[in-house]
């Protein structure tokens, strides 16, 4: 039974620390980051409007989706020697 998960994040006007509450997802007070929230933490974050804890200043956070990534995998002889 949680109420929220935590959003760590940095200020791009003063650099410090600040933090978004989130109710997208699981709820059970995690701290994240933008490195390892889940994606719908973070859209959740894009669609708000954001402001500092430190200088009060609105920021925004985009997220690019990188949809069309291939990955490419071959497996071979070794012809090196
Ligand atoms: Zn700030």
């Amino acid at each position: 039974m949680g109420m929220y998960d935590t959003l760590h994040l940095t200020c791009p006007h003063c650099h410090k620390h600040t933090e978004f509450q989130s109710k997208a997802s699981k709820c059970d007070l995690i701290d994240y980051t933008i490195y390892d929230a889940p994606l719908t933490i973070l859209a959740d974050a894009q669609s708000e409007e954001l402001y500092c804890d430190n200088c009060r200043k609105k920021f925004v956070l985009r997220v690019q989706y990188m949809v069309h990534e291939d990955i490419a995998i071959n497996v071979g002889e070794d012809n090196e020697n």
